[in-house]
């Protein structure tokens, strides 16, 4: 197969990965910078170009694209699908995967797990919306952060209203999320590959922090997810209409709750961690089920 990354850089640990894993397997694979890729779209044959030539077809396209650049990256995806490439996640399902309230609402339809989450725009609505997550200690989450920037544990309602306050001053969206406090500063990734976990791991925050990220000093160790876990991972997956997919799950007294599903998973952490080949999965996959022209969106819009 011809394999194109779309990445803004080779030497990212998860590009050159799937690089290798791609070579390793007999696969001719080139590194696409996503932001310097132009297009052609106000004609019957769509094309892209790439630093002053058309780019050459592809059977696939593996999307790696971090999230300050989701509205051109996706744009471009959609335009390798236009043109009939396989890509390893649509651009529709890595879209709506980078909105949370919108990730959120569609898990919560389908019946999924997840923290008590409420959103409001106007302070005049804090109290309100305090109350209906069941008061402080809670968490506040800017909408656009990242690797746990962004969020804060609120002990006490005082505290929370300023921060609620503050977010609205600034004119950020925010959501307001019970806080989980028995998952321990920690959470599960679990990675899936089609309608598999092929690994999962426990990630932990420093002593003091609740934020397990592991940009933020939090430290992975495998884990062995239930059964439980691991159908809520895929299901979530699947509901996102993605094929590659990383799952956050807290583990609550009542069962696995989904926190997130991102949609350009790091393989650092996890093949680190758990030792296992991810690149060669997830190209595995590809070999499987990339055909011309089949980019239908398995999830709804
Ligand atoms: P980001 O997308 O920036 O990583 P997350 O929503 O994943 O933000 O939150 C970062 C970390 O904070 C999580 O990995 C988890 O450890 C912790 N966390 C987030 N939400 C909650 C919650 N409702 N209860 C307990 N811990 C939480």
């Amino acid at each position: 197969m011809r394999i194109a990354i779309l990445s803004r850089s080779p030497s990212i640990y998860s590009t050159a990965r799937l690089a290798e894993a791609a070579k390793a397997r007999g696969h001719e694979v080139r590194v696409v910078d996503t932001l310097r890729c132009y297009m052609n779209i106000a004609s019957a044959r769509p094309t892209i170009h790439y630093r002053g030539e058309q780019l050459e077809a592809f059977d696939a396209v593996i999307p790696r694209i971090g999230a300050s650049v989701t509205f051109y990256g996706t744009a471009v995806l959609r335009q390798f699908e236009m043109i009939g490439t396989f890509p390893l996640n649509e651009s529709v399902a890595v879209t709506r995967s980078r909105d949370k309230l919108r990730s959120l609402q569609l898990l919560s339809r389908r019946g999924i797990g997840m923290p008590v989450t409420g959103f409001a725009r106007a302070p005049d609505d804090i109290n309100d919306v305090i109350e209906m997550v069941g008061g402080a200690p809670l968490v506040v989450k800017l909408l656009e952060g990242t690797q746990g920037i962004g969020v804060v544990l609120c002990e006490t309602k005082k505290a929370a209203e300023s921060v609620l306050e503050a977010f609205m001053g600034l004119n950020v969206s925010i959501m307001v999320q019970e806080y989980i406090k028995e998952a321990g500063g920690a959470d599960i990734r679990c990675f899936v590959v089609g309608d598999k976990v092929v690994a999962s791991i426990k990630r932990q925050a420093l002593p003091g922090e609740f934020r397990s990220n592991l940009h933020r000093g939090g430290s992975a160790e495998v884990v062995k997810i239930t059964p439980q876990e691991r159908a809520v991972a895929t299901r979530a997956a699947r509901i996102m209409g993605l094929n590659v997919a990383g799952v956050d799950i807290l583990r609550s007294n009542h069962g696995p709750l989904v926190m997130e599903v991102n949609s350009s998973p790091g393989l650092e952490g996890i093949e680190g961690a758990t030792g296992k080949d991810v690149a060669d999965l997830i190209i595995e996959f590809l070999e499987k089920n990339a055909r011309k022209d089949r980019t239908r969106t398995r999830g709804k819009g």
